[in-house]
């Protein structure tokens, strides 16, 4: 596995990777600290794609003035030996200043689904993921990308930009959802966990099953969706968090949704745990 940090290297890289023959090349983009979550979405990768192209970029502009840019975990050589290991074919990796060069002015914003949910408690978070995507898009030319549902409302953010700016086939063929990474007692696999103490860490656990329970009423209706809401409101303030947002909405629009229509819905929650904000979200009536 090649390590570049110029767009220079990284253009020359590619066209070895592409050869003559026109290898098909996926991309996994990561802010790095990688976990089982990362390398499921590394492996679906190497499934599909000739050739797996990875980058690790702490975007300073999805960071919020208050937010833990500075704390981020960063741990470059671990993260490159484990790229190696799965089979990824280069690593990009530039500084801040290859990515956003001095006089940099541009802003991608996708209006709707960046809105609500992360976006409202996150002001300009989405507007700092587009921007560093379509960069990425740009600088790798993938043929397919790998985003995590983790993430749920920045994979339809991606989706949305991708659609209304044409990055579709034949540019970026194919933006691809992977399911959620857990640890063994349903916690979604992120990087923040480890700023959790070991209590933080045992009271996480509420949040997975009080979302999951949530769910599964909703979908066989035995509650109507604002008193599942409120459960998990319960649930959650018992367990020691502090709720960001709870919210059931329509899957693709990303639009609150009050009751069940005959299309999928997700219900999302954000919360903090001592100083760690944590994200999660689950599929709602998923065999529709
Ligand atoms: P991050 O490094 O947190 O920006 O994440 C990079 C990519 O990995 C994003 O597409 C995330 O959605 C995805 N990802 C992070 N955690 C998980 C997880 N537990 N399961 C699946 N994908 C994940």
């Amino acid at each position: 596995m090649q390590t570049v940090k110029t767009l220079q290297m990284l253009r020359t890289a590619l066209a070895q990777l592409r050869g003559g023959s026109g290898a098909r090349i996926a991309l996994v983009p990561t802010m790095g600290a990688l976990h089982e979550g990362h390398l499921t979405l590394v492996r679906r990768a190497r499934a599909e794609a000739d050739h797996v192209v990875a980058s690790i970029f702490v975007n300073p502009k999805q960071f919020g003035p208050n937010e833990d840019l500075d704390a981020y975990p960063r741990q470059l050589a671990a993260d490159a030996a484990m790229l190696e290991a799965e089979g990824v074919a280069l690593l990009w990796a530039p500084d801040v200043t290859a990515m956003y060069p001095p006089g940099f002015a541009t802003n991608v914003s996708v209006a709707g689904v960046s809105e609500g949910l992360c976006g409202a408690a996150r002001p300009g978070h989405f507007d700092g993921v587009a921007t560093v995507v379509l960069k990425l898009f740009n600088q790798v030319a993938p043929d397919m990308a790998f985003f995590g549902e983790k993430d749920f409302q920045q994979l339809a953010v991606i989706r949305a930009m991708a659609r209304d700016l044409d990055l579709t086939a034949p540019h970026v063929e194919a933006i691809i959802g992977v399911p959620t990474v857990r640890e063994a007692d349903g916690l979604a696999m992120s990087s923040r966990n480890r700023y959790l103490s070991p209590e933080e860490r045992a009271a996480a656990a509420v949040l997975p099953r009080a979302l999951a329970d949530a769910a599964q009423t909703i979908t066989d209706g035995l509650q109507p969706v604002w008193l599942a809401k409120a459960v998990v409101e319960d649930e959650l303030q018992i367990a020691g968090f502090r709720l960001d947002y709870i919210e059931v909405v329509d899957a693709e629009t990303l639009a609150p949704i009050e009751a069940l229509a005959d299309r999928p819905a997700r219900i999302l929650v954000a919360a903090r745990i001592g100083g760690t904000r944590l994200i999660d979200n689950m599929a709602i009536n998923p065999a529709v």
